[in-house]
């Protein structure tokens, strides 16, 4: 048996029973509070999303201002102190518009692919982060913050070294896939695992198609290093839907070429077309420039 220790946080007014170490493997210390996940914001305009054990939390992505991230975790009733860490997709700027003036307010970690973190360094946006801050986490090296296991995996994207996240505690994991060309193997393997998935679904493949975009954009866009469509993450999502998927959540919709009922109609047609009955299963679409309900589980 590893040591563990449960006592008084003294950095904490209330009385806050902690766990450091890990017992038999488990952590004891994640089953006790309930997993909290809220959107912050999603799609092209910036991407923050709230991942708490009900008493601290982590973000994946911090690409909206810092003063959005305050506000709407305190609407949450969430203050930004309790953030210890965040975990970064990849570089692209509505992924981390706000992580420098976060780093600069809080010392926490921030941690992202090898790659990605040295595209990070050289971005403009992160002129600003603190020294220190940046730490690299390789593909599928679990990362152990407040109770949660965090892991890593490559997605395909055109920018260096991004990354979906699989979070977990004992009883519940979110995998949280965004930005990406396609659903590899090991994406699948991180999504049908999880009990609750959130998904990226950019683009309506006719709206894309009739689009004002210029060529070159459209094939980005739809291309094997660019997003997801309405129609690939459905058909992977009723594919594999299995009744323990608690909530499905659909991220990262584009504002030209998608529309949150066309995505969501999409993903029922699919479900349908296979005869499938999510249930109890929560379905939603994530909005762009506002945050979501906390959802826990
Ligand atoms: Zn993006
Ligand atoms: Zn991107």
């Amino acid at each position: 048996m590893k040591g563990f220790v449960f006592g008084k946080n003294p950095k904490n007014a209330g009385y806050t029973v902690f766990l450091r170490e890990l017992y038999f493997g488990m952590d004891l210390f994640s089953s006790l509070y309930p997993f909290v996940f809220c959107s912050l914001a999603s799609g092209s305009n910036g991407n923050c999303y709230y991942i708490g054990n009900g008493e601290e939390g982590i973000l994946i992505d911090a690409g909206i201002s810092m003063r959005s991230i305050r506000k709407r975790l305190g609407e949450i009733g969430v203050t930004i102190n309790r953030i210890k860490a965040v975990f970064i997709t990849h570089d692209h700027s509505d992924h981390i518009k706000g992580v420098a003036a976060l780093t600069q307010l809080l010392e926490i970690p921030v941690y992202a692919s090898h790659e990605c973190i040295e595209s990070v360094r050289n971005n403009p946006d992160c002129r600003d982060i603190r020294t220190g801050a940046l730490t690299a986490i390789g593909e599928a090296a679990e990362k152990h913050v407040i109770g949660l296991a965090v892991e890593g995996f490559h997605v395909s994207h055109d920018a260096p070294g991004s990354m979906g996240y699989h979070i977990r505690n004992s009883h519940n994991s979110i995998t949280l896939a965004t930005d990406l060309g396609y659903i590899s193997e090991k994406v699948a393997f991180y999504l049908k695992k999880a009990t609750v998935v959130v998904l990226e679904s950019n683009y309506d493949e006719e709206m894309l198609h009739k689009s004002r975009y210029p060529r070159f954009l459209r094939e980005r866009v739809s291309g094997a290093r660019g997003h997801l469509g309405n129609r690939q993450a459905a058909e992977f999502l009723a594919e594999h839907f299995t009744p323990y998927m608690s909530h499905i959540f659909l991220c990262h919709l584009s504002k030209e070429n998608n529309h949150p009922d066309l995505a969501m109609n999409t993903l029922r047609e699919k479900f349908s077309n296979r005869g499938i009955d999510t249930g109890e299963t929560i379905l939603r679409t994530l909005p762009r420039g506002a945050r979501t309900e906390p959802f826990y589980f």
